[in-house]
């Protein structure tokens, strides 16, 4: 009796010609999660097959597994010879001893001697003989047992179903610059784009020596905590100080903001390209501070050609703080660092910044000059 993890995705991105990557992609994705923990991965017809781990790290594996896009669902479960004797003891040890439950047969094998209901009704009634505390309940048990008979001479047998994380297998949907502060709402936007399938890399702009090294250690522990889910090998920092310092030095104090976000978004879109990222991604929400008014973006969308995704538009902060918390960056996010842009903030940000201002007061400012200086402050760190 083996003690095994099966692993279900969700057919419905998975037609035709496409199937054998989607199943390839999440494949390796699987491997990568579980690296440096000792398991041996097996695709059978329509799952993964997990076996062959160190048990006493049963918790991390299934932690690990329950973040990779693509899983539907999985249940930690046995693995026996599919002769009813070898299918009842694995029950036995699955099914709780009190309380309702029923059996739930599957056979991949059409060949087997017994159909799905006949060995459902035997196993179900060989545990009601032996604990005379079940009773059986097939429309609302407390327990299901659940029996899958393989075609390799295998039946699968276990008793709960683990949500897996959903969506598509990260790497199927491209690849894309995630633009990422110490705030709350990046890190979900970085972990909905990854949800469906696109691969997300992670830059980041600080102030130093306006923002200290706090801040940007804030910054690396919330692409580590991040990169559990998108997969993302490194995080790139740029250093914009000099341009707020121009900014607030020579250009209108109401439009600070606006002009750091033009230059952020040109920044990011030159790195976008240099590494074959196809769009930017903000963690803007409509509405909910100044610079998130449909003219805020509009400025901010007008100095770049990428498209940029902003996949908390619509959402309330609320529901972004619950997503935070689900994914586990919320306890980071909220420590206290200042972030770059509320360096030389301005007591009242234009809210409805018209274009023809913005060129006028970015006309005092030698754009290429700081944009080409921000460059120069590049620095890399793996994750
Ligand atoms: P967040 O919670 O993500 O910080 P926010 O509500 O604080 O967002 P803003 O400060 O207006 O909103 O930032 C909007 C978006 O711009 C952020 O979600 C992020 O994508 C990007 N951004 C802001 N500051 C930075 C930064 N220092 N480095 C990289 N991207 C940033
Ligand atoms: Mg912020």
């Amino acid at each position: 009796m083996e003690k095994v993890i099966i692993i279900r995705y969700s057919e419905i991105h998975l037609k035709g010609k496409n199937r054998g990557y989607f199943e390839r992609v999440l494949l390796v994705n699987l491997e990568r999660a579980m690296k440096g923990l000792r398991h041996e991965l097996h695709r059978t017809s329509g799952r993964y097959l997990i076996s062959a781990f160190d048990e006493t790290r049963l918790e991390e594996l299934c932690g690990r597994i329950s973040r990779v896009f693509g899983v539907h669902s999985y249940s930690v479960g046995l693995c026996v010879p599919y002769d009813e004797d070898s299918i009842y003891r694995a029950a036995r040890e699955v099914c709780p001893k009190e309380g309702t439950f029923k059996v739930a047969s599957h056979r991949a094998d059409k060949k087997y001697p017994l159909t799905s209901m006949e060995l459902s009704a035997r196993i179900g009634g060989r545990l009601l003989d032996e604990f005379p505390a079940l009773s059986v309940d097939v429309h609302q048990p407390q327990h299901t047992v659940c029996l899958d008979v393989r075609e390799n001479g295998t039946a699968l047998v276990f008793g709960t179903f683990e949500a897996g994380a959903g969506g598509m297998p990260v790497g199927t949907s491209g690849k894309g610059l995630l633009l990422i502060s110490g705030g709350i709402d990046s890190p979900v936007a970085g972990y909905m784009m990854a949800k469906r399938g696109m691969s997300v890399e992670f830059l980041h702009f600080h102030s130093y020596p306006y923002t200290n090294d706090g801040a940007k250690e804030k910054v690396k522990e919330l692409s580590q905590l991040l990169s559990r889910y998108t997969c993302t090998g490194k995080l790139v920092t740029l250093n914009v100080a000099h341009i707020q310092e121009e900014i607030h030095a020579k250009c209108a104090a109401e439009l600070n903001v606006t002009l750091l976000r033009r230059f952020m978004f040109r920044l990011a879109e030159r790195l976008a390209k240099r590494y074959d990222d196809k769009c930017l991604i903000t963690g803007e929400s409509l509405g909910q501070v100044a610079s998130q008014t449909i003219e805020g973006i509009t400025s901010s969308n007008a100095v770049v050609s990428l498209p940029v995704l902003r996949p908390l538009i619509g959402f309330d902060k609320d529901e972004i703080i619950a997503l935070a918390k689900k994914i586990g960056t919320f306890e980071t996010s909220v420590l206290p660092f200042e972030d770059c842009c509320t360096v030389f903030l301005p007591e009242f940000p234009a809210t409805r910044p018209k274009l023809s201002f913005i060129e006028e007061e970015e006309g005092k400012l030698d754009v290429e000059r700081l944009l080409s200086e921000a460059l120069g402050t590049k620095e890399v760190y793996e994750l």
